[in-house]
């Protein structure tokens, strides 16, 4: 008889998951609490608009690509994809801007017309982040179960690479003398919520993955492509039940054998949680059954910031490349207001993107869509979100004039706003941190919650919450993981799982 697995969430990570599974012969069924498939990486749709709920950036396909090829099916005939060039535009609150391509030889010189000084470095950081990925690469395609699989030879030969010890900024630093170049090569790092003053330096790889491997965007959105995923494992099998919140995950002696919801209990060999960590083991799991992450560990690890957004319907368009960032004329304390004050800040980093200059489908003939979004605190005290939404609101409007998009009001046909009181009640993402637990050196590898759950054998996560981390290229690494991991529990082979040749 067919092994079962239950996958709590059809995030992008959960979907990932079923696809790899149902293709090597399990009976995989995805709960979900939501009408729609693609949790954050889904679509909200109105007044004939479309935009993605979250991510816009899509980078790096290679591992899509091949879980889409190991279930027998192709990436691209399922999802039309463009590769943006420009990729995007910087401006900066500090003065200047920059226009980022893929083309490293125009880059150059857009660098040298912002910082004369920088231009010639920017072959060094390609050089140097291309070795860096190479060799961090298994870290992300494998497991950390526990501390023995950090201190092994591999990993120790990694370090002067990874240099723990340097944060993001001071690895630029080695590049890069102007900090507006230091900037648009680790801004990236609000990708995972962190700040480039506090994120680990290894992160330079993702400004190094944008200009190698390029910036995409799905047609239709990144929600298109949870949809394609979601269409492929029905087609493998895999059956889909939504509007059904799991309440509880059910335990026997200690073991997870299935999870229980208003319609009542399924049984399963194992259950996947694609949910969001923190949320779902404080609200569906026993304490009891917890000795790692307990609810007090929970309530005092590190969280990513979380998003004031605004999605907007306009009539006409904007003169504004595919996507653009603003980046705080005082940076540094902005990040501060986020991550330790946790205020608002008057002056805040915001990015918008203008995805009808790409794909016109998202919106009726003649207008466009605006995602705006605005990196703030996660829930805290500090903040009353039912009485800043309205004053937020008026100051996102009024900053976009930093884009040169003025006269907007009166064009807005569409309108919705979502907080970090929203991220965390329908989330549900716990304290709204909408990039999951923070990328720290000590909320990482072995240090994350695991892939196969150390605390509830039967039970596995998947998803931004769990090694590798949040953003969709290490998510979708997460479903292999797991996956193959599952599989090895299950006595089932997991050889077709494997990632491609680590050297190509
Ligand atoms: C605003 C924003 C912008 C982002 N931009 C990017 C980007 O540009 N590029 C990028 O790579 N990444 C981006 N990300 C990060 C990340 O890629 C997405 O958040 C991604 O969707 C997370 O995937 P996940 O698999 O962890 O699950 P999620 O997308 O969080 O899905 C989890 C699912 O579990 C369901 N669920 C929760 N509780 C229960 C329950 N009790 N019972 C049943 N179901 C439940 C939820 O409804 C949801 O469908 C962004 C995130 C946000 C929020």
């Amino acid at each position: 008889m067919a092994r079962t697995v239950l996958i709590v969430g059809a995030g992008p990570g959960g979907l990932g998951a079923a696809m790899l599974l149902a293709k090597a012969g399990v009976r995989v069924t995805v709960v979900e609490q939501r009408e729609r498939i693609g949790g954050r990486t889904s679509a909200i749709e109105g007044g004939g608009y479309r935009f993605d709920v979250g991510p816009t950036f899509f980078m790096y396909p290679r591992v899509l690509e091949e879980i889409f090829a190991a279930t027998g099916h192709d990436l691209h005939r399922e999802v039309e994809m463009v590769k943006l060039d420009p990729q995007y535009r910087i401006t900066f609150g500090a003065g200047g801007d920059l226009l980022c391509t893929p083309d490293l030889e125009q880059m150059e010189r857009a660098v040298a017309a912002l910082a004369p000084a920088d231009a010639g470095a920017l072959r060094r950081f390609m050089t140097d982040n291309r070795e860096k990925l190479a060799r961090f690469r298994p870290c992300m395609e494998n497991p950390f179960l526990s501390w023995r699989d950090v201190v092994t030879p591999r990993i120790l030969r990694l370090l002067p690479f990874l240099a723990p010890w340097r944060s993001l900024n001071d690895e630029l630093g080695r590049y890069f003398s102007d900090p507006r170049v230091r900037l648009a090569f680790s801004f990236q790092s609000k990708y995972l919520g962190m700040s480039p003053y506090r994120c680990p330096s290894l992160f330079s790889i993702l400004s190094f993955i944008e200009y190698e491997y390029g910036v995409y965007h799905p047609i239709g959105g990144c929600n298109a492509i949870t949809a394609a995923m979601a269409r492929v494992a029905r087609r493998l099998g895999v059956e889909f039940r939504l509007n059904e919140p799991v309440e509880e995950l059910r335990l026997e002696g200690g073991r997870a054998v299935g999870i229980r919801t208003a319609s009542g209990e399924t049984r399963a060999d194992a259950v996947i949680v694609n949910a969001d960590f923190a949320d779902f083991m404080t609200r569906h799991v026993p304490a009891s059954a917890r000795h790692r992450w307990t609810d007090a560990k929970i309530a005092r690890s590190k969280y990513s910031c979380s998003t004031f957004m605004l999605y907007l319907g306009i009539e006409g368009c904007c003169d504004l490349p595919h996507h653009s960032i603003y980046i705080s004329r005082d940076y540094p304390r902005n990040l501060e207001e986020i991550e330790k004050r946790h205020v608002l800040s008057a002056d805040p980093s915001f990015y918008v993107q203008n995805a009808c200059v790409t794909d016109p489908s998202l919106a009726p003939p003649g207008h466009s869509t605006l995602y705006v979004l605005v990196p703030v605190s996660h829930m805290h005290p500090n903040i009353d979100w039912s009485c800043e939404r309205d004053r937020f609101r008026a100051l996102a409007i009024s900053k976009l004039a930093q884009l040169g998009i003025t006269n907007l009001e009166s064009r807005i046909r569409f309108e919705k706003i979502t907080t970090p009181a929203d991220w965390e009640s329908q989330g549900p993402i716990y304290r709204g941190a909408t990039f999951n637990l923070a990328h720290n050196l000590g909320q990482m590898l072995h240090l994350r919650p695991r892939n196969r759950f150390e605390d509830i054998p039967g039970t596995y996560l998947v998803g931004g919450g769990t090694h590798p981390g949040s953003g969709l290229p290490v998510i979708f690494e997460s479903s292999r993981i797991t996956s193959r991991l599952v599989l090895e529990d299950l006595g089932i082979s997991s050889a077709s799982l494997a990632p491609r040749s680590q050297d190509t």
